[in-house]
């Protein structure tokens, strides 16, 4: 990759007929030539970073109009990859942008790889790999509590712990190396202390690893799976909840119902109602279909809602689908409460979520999601004071930097010589680089910013 060429990508979103700003953007040395042959501002307007310019972009040789456009340039450093930096704010849609690119392409720019102009801030030190990350997390957040933790993390908030724990480890790396190096100089190390430092910086790496569980269910939201024999009312719950009909695929014959699935978001968490073609109100030779395909979503799900009827009150053939699904994460639903009084119904001691709904006059929701939303929290408490969360690649690194720490600890203990402690101490120092990108290779580097989407 040439840090030398001027790139150029569209950077907002391409749909015909949709969107009435399209822009183009423009980073590395040539960009505000580019720009001054193409675009060209009438009066008295000045050429000045940051600052807005109105305007004709044309065709530099056939001096055809191409658009009237407002154009930004922001010179290095002052810009997202701390290079030149211009965009055009073109009308949206397709053909201006497209038109615009081309005619940068046609100047001497090249058009991006995905994530590039976040590579260039990134190696040119703008940000670090944790916010570059956080960057594509915002703009493919699902919910205002992903787009929340996605923020926290451009905001350098998961960056700062880390590095921070990397000082802490640079530290107790240095003491213990000046020992090797100068024994007879220096007062004898202080095991004690040094131990209670490991287990100061384990005890951070354990809270910010448990974030990762949260994160995990901000990105791709929390997988339920409402479970129950046929005419509970699971799919009214599913209409109810969804609060329009849309949500549900109706009379799709055959491999249609494979795909059906519902997003919903519940107290800012995003919510995936995993097949909902296995709840739909089926036709007797299909019935039992799908329950067995409401009984192979919970198994992928993260949470069961699991739904009975307060008319009948817990049948056998409840207790036997309990007896499949009992074992997960379980919410009971007892529906159609204008039917049947649901506080008399005995149900297994081991249930301790009940929700009362009455699906067909769409009643009960809110509790429902109230109850969701206290099991989620429950799951992930202790990391309930951290308001970053990190992502799969990033606990992978901690996780090895924990490894390494605790055999660190494990050295002290077997009293082993001070080299061994310096071994364990600089792969957990390498391994928290790693997460904000200190001495990272090129190769991770392109297979992290390969993911990003062309123009960020
Ligand atoms: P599913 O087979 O579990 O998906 O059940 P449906 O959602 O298709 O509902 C079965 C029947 O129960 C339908 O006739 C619904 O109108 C009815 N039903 C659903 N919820 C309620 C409710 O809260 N009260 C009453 N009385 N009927 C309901």
């Amino acid at each position: 990759m040439n840090l030398g060429d001027t790139i150029v990508a569209i950077a907002s979103a391409v749909v015909p007929n949709q969107g009435s700003i399209g822009i183009v953007r423009l980073s590395g040395q040539d960009a505000p030539a580019i720009a001054q042959r193409l675009f060209h501002s009438p009066g008295q307007q000045q050429w000045e970073s940051h600052r807005i310019l109105y305007g004709y972009i044309r065709h530099p040789e056939t001096k055809e109009l191409i658009d009237e456009a407002l154009l930004l340039l922001m010179l290095a450093p002052r810009s997202f990859t701390a290079e030149d930096v211009v965009e055009f704010h073109c009308h949206g849609g397709i053909m201006p942008v497209q038109q615009v690119l081309q005619l940068c392409l046609d100047s001497g720019a090249r058009l991006a790889e995905p994530g590039e102009f976040s590579l260039r801030a990134f190696l040119n030190g703008r940000i670090d790999l944790t916010q570059a990350e956080s960057v594509a997390e915002l703009v493919g957040a699902k919910s205002p509590q992903s787009a929340q933790v996605a923020l926290a993390g451009i905001q350098g908030r998961l960056a700062q712990p880390i590095r921070d724990l990397r000082s802490q480890c640079l530290d107790i790396l240095s003491e213990v190396e000046a020992r090797i190096d100068f024994e007879d100089d220096l007062p004898p190390l202080d095991e004690v202390g040094i131990r209670e430092e490991l287990t100061k910086v384990l005890a951070t790496v354990n809270q910010i690893l448990q974030t990762s569980d949260r994160g995990e269910l901000l990105r791709s939201g929390l997988k339920v799976a409402i479970v129950g024999r046929p005419n509970v009312g699971k799919s009214s719950l599913l209409n109810a909840w969804s609060r329009s009909d849309r949500a549900i695929v109706t009379d799709l014959p055959g491999t249609t119902r494979d795909v059906v699935e519902s997003q919903l978001i519940v107290k800012g968490i995003p919510v995936q109602v995993l097949d909902t073609a296995g709840i739909r109100q089926t036709e007797d030779t299909v019935e039992q279909i799908g329950v067995e395909r409401s009984l192979q979503a919970s198994q992928k799900a993260d949470l069961v809602l699991f739904t009975i009827d307060a008319g009948t009150g817990w049948t056998e053939a409840d207790q036997e689908i309990f007896a499949q699904v009992g074992d997960r994460p379980l919410i009971l639903v007892i529906n159609k409460t204008d039917l049947g009084d649901p506080t008399t119904i005995a149900i297994p001691e081991s249930i301790t979520q009940v929700v009362y709904t009455t699906a067909a006059q769409q009643k009960g929701i809110e509790e429902l999601e109230e109850a969701i939303a206290t099991t989620v929290a429950e799951g992930t408490v202790g990391a309930a004071d951290l308001d970053f969360a990190i992502n799969q690649r990033q606990a992978a690194a901690l996780t090895r930097a924990k490894k390494s720490l605790e055999q660190v600890a494990d050295t002290i203990t077997d009293q082993l010589p001070l080299d061994f402690w310096t071994i364990d101490l600089r792969t957990a120092i390498q391994s928290l680089g790693e997460i904000t990108g200190e001495g990272v290779t090129e190769s991770v580097l392109d297979r992290i910013f390969s993911r990003f989407c062309i123009g960020k």
